[in-house]
């Protein structure tokens, strides 16, 4: 249930409602957004407890919603969220992407596909430093040294810096030296990890787990948002099907679902959803035909000799394919909304 309170309601107005709804011993959650205040009650009671608040001064109206989730809901905020971090803007209409190889290998390596990815359109550069292998014998990531690369790499070219936090202990580490928090897909539901990243700050992004439901992805974004960090990115990554030809199968309806539901960015991981090269640029083209609002891609000097994920990976030339056939779409869904 959400309150929906006049946009002139004045704040004694508004401190009442919420006064009484804790009487009633509902628990209520406020929303500000540009032109009103939203009350939105959490497991509250409905019907004629709560029909005297509907008189109260200030109130606008109720609404009845049926949304395990609230405040990632659009009900709670009709306006899309825009979040920015430096150069790198998601939401609000446009197709950002970042890329990056699946993991920072070398300062030079860094370096060189920062100033590729940059001089192509990337706006965002991402590389782990903390790797979630299926192998404990496989290449874990450099640590803070490579977050250290990543840092100088992003600086020296305009390039946003987008990295995977593993655990609640990284936090404090990742956030001196990276600009967006990625959550891994084995990551959606650590709760403890997301709730700690409501405080950290930085943009999070939030990939969906590997067979996690869509309501399972925005409950998990609930969560870093009620811990007082509004700034998340979902992130559609490919589930688990019966499907082999791909490693995981790019869920393309979550990318208009996600933006009827909730208010957050979108974007899509062709890369890690297909898990091979030759699917990424029409994959990436659906995902801007889509609605999405960008897309993470990985980038490698020479994707045969990389440490992980080397065969989803793009040469600098087949990244430039797919910025080739990013803009005139973007360009052409901009006239099919307009
Ligand atoms: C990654 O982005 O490198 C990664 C490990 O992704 P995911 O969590 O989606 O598997
Ligand atoms: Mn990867």
């Amino acid at each position: 249930m959400i309150i929906a309170m006049k946009p002139a309601a004045s704040l004694r107005e508004i401190t009442a409602v919420i006064a009484r709804l804790e009487d009633l011993g509902v628990t209520p959650t406020v929303s500000k957004n540009e032109d009103a205040t939203i009350i939105g009650i959490v497991g509250g009671r409905k019907g004629l407890e709560l029909a005297p608040v509907a008189q109260m001064p200030g109130v606008a109206q109720f609404v009845e919603t049926q949304s395990p989730f609230k405040r990632v809901s659009r009900d709670y905020h009709p306006e899309d969220t825009v979040v920015r971090a430096g150069p790198l803007t998601l939401g609000g209409g446009g197709f950002a992407v970042v890329a990056g190889p699946c993991a920072i290998e070398s300062e030079q390596q860094i370096q060189d596909v920062a100033a590729r990815v940059k001089a192509l359109g990337a706006t965002g550069l991402r590389g782990g430093a903390f790797k979630p292998r299926s192998s404990p014998y496989s290449f874990q990531g450099m640590g803070e040294e490579g977050l250290k690369f990543m840092q100088r790499a992003g600086k020296a070219h305009g390039l946003a810096t987008v990295s995977e936090v593993m655990n609640v202990r990284q936090i404090e580490i990742m956030v001196r030296y990276i600009d967006v928090l990625q959550v891994g897909a084995r990551n959606m539901q650590n709760f403890d990890l997301l709730k700690e990243l409501g405080g950290a700050g930085k943009p999070v992004m939030l990939k969906r787990g590997l067979s996690a439901t869509i309501e399972e992805l925005l409950l998990a974004a609930e969560y870093i948002i009620n811990s007082g960090n509004p700034n998340v990115i979902l992130c559609e990554r490919g589930i688990r099907t019966f499907e082999t030809e791909t490693r995981n199968t790019l869920d393309i309806s979550a990318v208009p679902l996600c933006k009827q539901l909730s208010h957050l960015p979108i974007i899509i991981d062709p890369s890690h959803a297909a898990g091979r090269r030759d699917l990424i640029k029409p994959l990436t083209l659906a995902g801007i035909a889509a609605g999405a609002d960008g897309a993470i891609i990985e980038v490698h000097p020479c994707p045969d000799k990389a440490f992980s994920d080397g065969k989803q990976s793009l040469t600098y030339e087949q990244f430039g394919q797919v910025m080739a056939g990013v803009a005139p779409l973007v360009e052409a869904m901009r006239g099919a909304k307009s």
